[in-house]
């Protein structure tokens, strides 16, 4: 008989792996709770506008696209993948600042102006991280099912470049003295919702992933990507069930048998958890069946920040912002604390804002435009009351004046907001939009195991699992948990169908 494979939630994780599962001989079924796919990727549509809910920075397309290839489709001719130049603005709040570009003469005679020491060593630094990425892919290609993985080849390999007690900015410090300069090559932590004097000097391979590799927007947001994964998804006969919450994973010893969904039971040889981890755990797997990741421990281990959002639709054009800004605060270390500590929000808060129209004038209205602000805030404690966000707003806006955006009110056709509160009441842990945190404590073999280590037949992928939160990892970490499902159930891979036909119609595959 097929097998079959239950696939809990529809993000960028559950997405890619239903991909990879349909190319096997399995019989593979989605089930997201929301009314659409995405999940923290998916779009928000609203009178005309759109905008991205989450992932706005689109890179290192090369994992995906090698994904949808293998499935026989062409993900550039699914989706317009633009690449930014200049990539974003940083600008600093003493009025100094940044246009981040992949053409790295002009990037170093920008970062010169700062100090020439620093602008030299730019190549150095550059050619440090090639090399640390090339050494440090295979461990982040591979699945961590125990402490013995950490003696693998592929981590012995790298671990000369990866100096393990040393934070993103220590590293830094090697290439470059100004501390303006460090911060326009380590505040990308911040995608992990990690601080760069904490977040492992690994992730200096961030800042060089962007200028080595580009900054992409996807032509209708990243959404567009997780709606076109879902439309190849169901060409290659992926049942994708829509607002169709599963209420519990079923287990019968320490082994998955199928889940529970409108009450309803639904066997199947094989789960894979896309949703949220911590979460998913508590409200799908009862406490007694945990041995490692049990209610006590999913509390005590370490959370991501959470984020304050604002999806503005807009008359008019905004002329004073390119496509992204990233506003540092001259506090920064003092955001950083607040951000860890928990206990407030910071008066003068570094934020990012999208001002997307400038290159995709799809996502609104004609004569519009979108604007979305993210102010990275703490995860969810009893030290901050979400009930009211007249305050946060009222500061989101202030920091859009300070990036010279004013008469902004009046102009507004849309508003919508998230705060740590709406997140978790979508089913985040702690509202903590970037999952566990990634210190080094919480990352390979002591991230939730893809093959997940507490119960059989049920595997891991997203955010919550190794490698790590973002799009180019989580899709890695599709490859990982597909390629640990396949092995175990014994699945192989399907004949190919030709480069971007729909021709695996759910008839056809029952014949191959
Ligand atoms: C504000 C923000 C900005 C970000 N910016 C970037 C960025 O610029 N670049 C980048 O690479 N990454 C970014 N990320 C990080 C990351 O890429 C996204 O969070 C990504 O969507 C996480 O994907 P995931 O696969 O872990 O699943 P999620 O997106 O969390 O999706 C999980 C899905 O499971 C569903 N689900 C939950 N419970 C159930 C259930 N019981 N039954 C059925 N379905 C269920 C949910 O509805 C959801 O659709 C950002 C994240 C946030 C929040």
């Amino acid at each position: 008989m097929t097998p079959h494979i239950a696939i809990v939630g529809g993000g960028p994780g559950g997405l890619a792996s239903a991909l990879l599962l349909a190319r096997h001989k399995a019989r593979v079924t989605l089930f997201e709770r929301a009314p659409a796919l995405g999940g923290r990727s998916a779009l928000i549509r609203e009178a005309g506008f759109t905008f991205d809910t989450g992932p706005t920075f689109f890179l290192y397309p090369r994992v995906l696209e090698e994904i949808v290839a293998s499935c026989g489709f062409d993900l550039r001719r699914e989706v317009d993948l633009l690449q930014l130049d200049p990539m974003y603005r940083l600008q600093f709040e003493a009025g100094q600042r940044i246009d981040a570009t992949a053409d790295l003469p002009a990037l170093q005679r920008q970062i010169a102006a700062f100090d020439a020491h620093d602008g030299a060593n730019l190549p150095a630094f550059m050619e440090e991280n090639r090399r640390k990425l090339a050494l440090f892919r295979p461990a982040l290609e591979r699945g961590f099912d125990s402490v013995r993985d950490l003696l693998s080849p592929e981590v012995l390999r790298a671990l000369p470049l990866l100096r393990p007690l040393r934070s993103v900015d220590a590293d830094l410090r090697r290439h470059f003295r100004h501390p303006l300069v460090r911060l326009a090559f380590s505040f990308q932590c911040k995608y992990l919702g990690m601080s760069p004097f904490q977040c492992p000097s690994l992730f200096t391979i961030l800042s060089f992933l962007e200028y080595e590799h580009g900054v992409f927007h996807p032509r209708g947001g990243c959404g567009a990507v997780m709606e076109a994964l879902g439309r190849i998804a169901r060409r290659m006969g992926v049942d994708i069930r829509l607002s169709q919450p599963v209420e519990r994973i079923e287990i019968s010893g320490r082994r998955a048998t199928g889940v529970r969904v409108g009450g309803g039971f639904v066997p199947a040889d094989a789960v894979l958890v896309n949703a949220d981890f911590a979460h998913a755990m508590k409200t799908l797997v009862p406490n007694a069946a945990r041995r490692r990741w049990t209610d006590g421990k999913l509390a005590r281990k370490k959370y991501s920040c959470s984020t304050f959002m604002l999806y503005l639709g807009i008359e008019g054009a905004v002329e004073e912002l390119p496509h992204h800004t990233v506003y540092l605060a001259e506090d920064f270390v003092g955001n950083l604390r607040d951000l860890d500590e928990g206990r407030r929000l910071t008066e003068n808060p570094s934020v990012y804002v999208q001002n997307a129209c400038r290159t995709d004038p799809t996502l609104a209205p004609k004569g519009c435009s979108t604007l979305y602000l993210l102010v990275p805030v703490p995860h969810r404690s009893e030290h901050i009351d979400w009930n009211d966000t007249a305050a946060a707003r009222a500061r989101a806006f202030r920091q859009l004046e300070r990036l010279g955006v004013r008469d902004l009110e009046r102009r507004i056709r849309v508003e919508r907001m998230m705060t740590p509160r709406s997140w978790e009441e979508q089913g985040i842990y702690r509202g903590a939009t970037f999952n566990l945190r990634h210190s080094y404590d919480q990352m390979l073999c002591f991230r939730p195991h893809n093959r997940f280590e507490d119960l059989d037949r049920v595997y891991l992928v997203g955010g919550g699992t190794h490698p790590g939160s973002g799009l180019p990892v989580i899709f890695e970490s599709a490859r990982i948990s597909a390629r640990a499902l396949c092995d175990d159930l014994g699945l192989q891979e399907r004949a190919r169908a030709p480069a971007n036909q729909p021709a695996m119609t759910p008839a056809m595959m029952e014949t191959v």
